[in-house]
């Protein structure tokens, strides 16, 4: 099933401008094509490759490799600017950076990325916006401008796997993991977050080389794409955003809810569990008084177990309070009390840090509304 089209025509994303072709965009078949369609030979193709997913380049005046004469019209052809970053904004002494860019047609997206002492973590947007309209999400209050093309998913992982490289946040470093937990539903823009993937888990010179277990999908549970995504063949970790064990309550923390219950959503995570062997996360943000009572604990560990048993982690994230909003995170206690009834449900669940709060970097708070 196209699981875009089966989508309610609300969380289909209006056509705004559209992103120009970018090398980053193509499949090896496509740069052969695009490199002999401006006059050059097939080998053309590969070096390229090389100097964007190896050397992580994206300026063609800077690829010493190709004749000087051609570096230009390469550039014009298959590497427009796809993305200027606006702002930087770090915390965590420096530990965690936000970037805000502006695309081609004006519209803003947030990466953010977050290094700890064993691995280095981006966390990127697939959609400007979101249509799921999750109330305590900032980015779906603000509705949904329009998917992302697959280069400009791919690129922000060049850019911070290069700054990362040449030090911009301290010790040089490595890129190890990438999580699709910024802007978007990511399985609502299925072909081009999939095409995204392939490219960040290739070995070079077709991709980044990031390994598959190191990159997670996060979903608020679009059951028929979970299950297309575990016929992939791409052994990514799946987070599923589940908040509340009961479909009462979920129908209205993750709307979409009404379409993909929570029993259709743990079947879907159930197969995408024996497809793909891989462990699901299931996300839960802990609200204060709205979903952290001792009997949704319980409720949830034992739904996990029987839908899941052994192959699932929940991850609780404190709430990051969101402009405007009347939610909370709940008290510490409370938390403890909460991760305490999932894990005697024999349910492996822990809290999940909460990098980035105070500049608007955490779980939740990406919404680009600044210029
Ligand atoms: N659309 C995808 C990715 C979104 S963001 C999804 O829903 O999974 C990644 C996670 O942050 C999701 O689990 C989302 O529910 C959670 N989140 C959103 N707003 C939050 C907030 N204010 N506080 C804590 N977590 C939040």
């Amino acid at each position: 099933m196209d699981v875009v089209s089966s989508l309610p025509l609300v969380f289909n994303a209006p056509a705004r401008g559209k992103p120009p072709l970018h090398f980053a965009d193509l499949d090896e078949a496509g740069r052969i094509a695009a490199a002999e369609k401006l006059g050059l030979p097939k080998f053309r193709a590969n070096q390229l490759a090389k100097q964007y997913f190896a050397r992580l380049n994206a300026d063609a005046t800077e690829m010493t490799d190709l004749p000087a004469a051609i570096r230009e019209e390469v550039g014009e052809a298959l590497f427009p600017t796809l993305m200027t970053p606006i702002r930087h904004v770090a915390t965590d002494s420096g530990t965690t950076r936000k970037t805000l860019w502006r695309l081609h047609d004006g519209t803003l997206l947030e990466s953010v990325l977050m290094r700890y002492p064993e691995r280095n973590t981006l966390c990127i947007s697939s959609q400007a916006g979101c249509g799921m309209a999750c109330p305590f999400c900032a980015t779906g209050q603000g509705g949904l401008d329009r998917n992302l093309s697959t280069a400009e998913i791919v690129d922000q992982v060049r850019a911070a796997a290069r700054a990362l490289r040449d030090g911009d946040l301290g010790e040089p470093g490595r890129l190890s993991n990438i999580v699709f937990m910024g802007m978007g539903e990511p399985l609502a823009n299925y072909k081009r977050v999939v095409d995204a993937v392939r490219k960040i888990t290739s070995p070079e010179p077709n991709g980044f080389g990031i390994s598959a277990r190191s990159v997670t999908v996060s979903t608020v549970g679009l059951a028929p794409a979970i299950r297309r995504l575990a016929d992939e063949g791409i052994p990514v970790t799946l987070a599923v955003s589940l908040h509340t064990p009961d479909d009462e309550l979920r129908d209205t923390l993750v709307p979409v809810n009404n379409r993909w219950p929570v029993a259709e959503v743990l079947e879907a995570a159930r197969y995408y569990a024996d497809t793909t062997g891989r462990r699901v996360s299931i996300e839960y943000a802990l609200i204060r008084d709205v979903n952290d009572q001792p009997w949704r604990a319980d409720l949830l560990g034992a739904k996990l177990r029987k839908a899941l048993g052994q192959m699932v982690h929940v991850n609780l994230i404190p709430l990051n309070p969101t402009p405007g909003s009347q939610w909370d995170a709940s008290p510490k206690d409370v938390e403890r009390e909460f991760v305490r009834r999932v894990q005697e449900q024999g349910v492996s669940c822990t809290v999940r840090d909460t990098r980035g709060q105070e500049i608007a970097a955490a779980c939740g708070q990406l919404a680009a509304e600044e210029g």
